[in-house]
């Protein structure tokens, strides 16, 4: 039995709308598809693939059997939120499947979403019922780290209030990630499960401008700091200025907010422009696809890296996450991608951007096939007619003169931050480790709600 590659639904259909862009797989082929992990014989992916450290072969056996419920159990054991990961994991553990050291790893990240959607379609997920402790605890920031912090600290018996400065709970599942990679009622339907136990969030509300942290920190047994990595990186080039250079997050987030109600129209958009997307990383990606949703006329796609190998690269030898071409959905619904391309300035007319500068770059190796340092390819400069760029390069840290300043907490030279238990100040998510996945911003959260546990309560250690 192969690993299912027709995972999507068709591009005519998908592209019409903003709904998620995965089609259900039947019970047949999920069991199909749980029985090829049976053949395993060592199973890295719970331990050395899975952030949650998920028990990816006992689920499978559960799954395989149609034993439902029992799959839902071992999955809820260490996963906080698997509807969410089930959508926008990388799925690290299928990159350390024993499966895919001679052919296709097992589907993990779909089983795994058919055994919270089969959960919550029978009944299974239920609110917590939290015996209280008499402790309180302020979590700023509902993204999935402060998601859950705010979720395991309850269920301890804490008294969680989440501060939350956008209108809705989420953080970047909401106002981030597509819908069509997520639907935004999985956040809801998360959200009121977790308010029925108790969890309160105060949304519409910044800290440190509607509210000081210290004032916060001061009446509470512990303060948590979840904000996230605020800042984009920016491309600070000749003709930055200009209108129509945008972050890629004002262009995804106005479209999220659009499709929610909150705007009646995207304050960036797409609709028949030539769009360049500076950034071969997955926000570039989900500007692709939301451009094309938006009837884009053309999406360029700009990488200043080499183009990765189609096969892992030996530089990330299995188990490793291997570093190999990642063709996304959006990917597969058109636009072009182009690697080895650097920016070197934007030019307007008329306040608005026209073109954009690029030249060809060429890279020295490592041994391994690690790019090291790159050369302009002299006689490569040339003009990219656009009337929208997108900046996907990143996100560059916390702010020192924010929410860090005002706790006294010191940002480290990545622009992290540190708890400082001694204050029971906690720090997880992006703001503690910089910007990375959904995965480890939920394996944060818990890790520290067990660590903010164990020092006000004495718990085990
Ligand atoms: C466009 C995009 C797509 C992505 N796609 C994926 C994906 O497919 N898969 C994946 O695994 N990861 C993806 N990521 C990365 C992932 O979203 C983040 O790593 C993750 O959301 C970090 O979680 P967090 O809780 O630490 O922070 P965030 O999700 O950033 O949440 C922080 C929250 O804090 C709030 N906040 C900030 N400052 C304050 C304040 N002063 N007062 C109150 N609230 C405040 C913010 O409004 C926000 O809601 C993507 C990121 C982006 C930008």
């Amino acid at each position: 039995m192969d690993r299912i590659q027709d995972i999507y639904r068709p591009v005519e259909q998908r592209c019409c709308d903003f709904k998620e862009v995965e089609r259900e797989l039947s019970f047949a082929e999920l069991g199909e598809q749980a029985r090829r992990c049976m053949d395993c014989g060592i199973p890295f992916c719970h331990g050395n693939g899975c952030p949650l450290q998920n028990v990816i072969p006992e689920i499978n056996t559960a799954v395989a059997r149609g034993e439902w419920k029992l799959a839902w159990e071992i999955l809820s054991s260490t996963s906080s939120f698997p509807e969410f990961t089930s959508r926008v994991c990388p799925a690290l553990c299928e990159g350390s499947c024993t499966g895919g050291l001679h052919g296709q790893p097992v589907m993990v990240r779909q089983l795994e979403k058919a055994v919270v959607d089969t959960a919550f379609r029978n009944g299974y997920v239920q609110a917590a019922k939290p015996v209280r402790n008499g402790l309180t605890v302020a979590v700023v920031g509902s993204g999935p780290a402060g998601l859950a912090l705010a979720d395991d600290l309850n269920r301890y018996g804490f008294d969680v209030t989440v501060y939350e400065a956008h209108h809705r709970p989420g953080g970047l599942l909401r106002y981030g990630i597509p819908d069509f990679k997520l639907a935004k009622s999985a956040i809801d339907r998360r959200v009121k499960l977790m308010e029925e136990a108790g969890v309160r969030f105060v949304c519409d509300t910044r800290v440190g401008h509607d509210v000081s942290a210290s004032y916060i920190a001061g009446r509470v047994d512990a303060l948590a700091l979840a904000f996230g990595t605020p800042e984009a990186r920016n491309l600070p080039l000749p003709g930055r200025e200009l209108g129509g250079v945008n972050f890629a997050l004002e262009f995804l987030q106005g479209q999220n907010r659009v499709n929610a109600g909150e705007l009646s129209a995207t304050p960036v958009s797409a609709a028949g422009k030539h769009v360049v997307v500076i950034g071969g990383g997955d926000t570039g990606s989900d500007c692709v696809g939301t451009a094309i949703r938006q009837h884009a006329a053309t999406i360029l796609q700009l990488e200043i890296m080499p183009k990765p190998p189609v096969e892992r690269s030996e530089s990330t030898p299995w188990p490793l996450w291997p570093y190999m071409l990642r063709t996304s959905s959006s990917h597969r619904e058109g636009g072009e991608r182009r690697w080895n391309v650097s920016t070197k300035r934007f030019i307007g007319q008329g306040g608005r951007v026209c073109g954009v500068e690029v030249c060809d770059v060429e890279w020295t190796l490592s041994p391994e096939g690690k790019p090291l340092k790159f050369t302009e390819v002299p006689g490569s400069t040339r003009v990219i007619d656009t009337e929208l760029v997108l900046l996907a390069m990143g996100f560059t840290g916390v702010d020192p003169a924010g929410l860090a300043a005002d706790l006294g907490l010191a940002v480290d030279q990545r622009r992290r931050l540190a708890s400082d238990p001694a204050r029971r100040i906690y720090v997880c998510g992006d703001t503690a480790n910089g910007a990375s996945l959904v995965v480890r911003a939920i394996a944060d959260g818990k890790k520290t709600a067990r660590r903010i546990y164990e020092d006000l309560t004495g718990g085990a250690k």
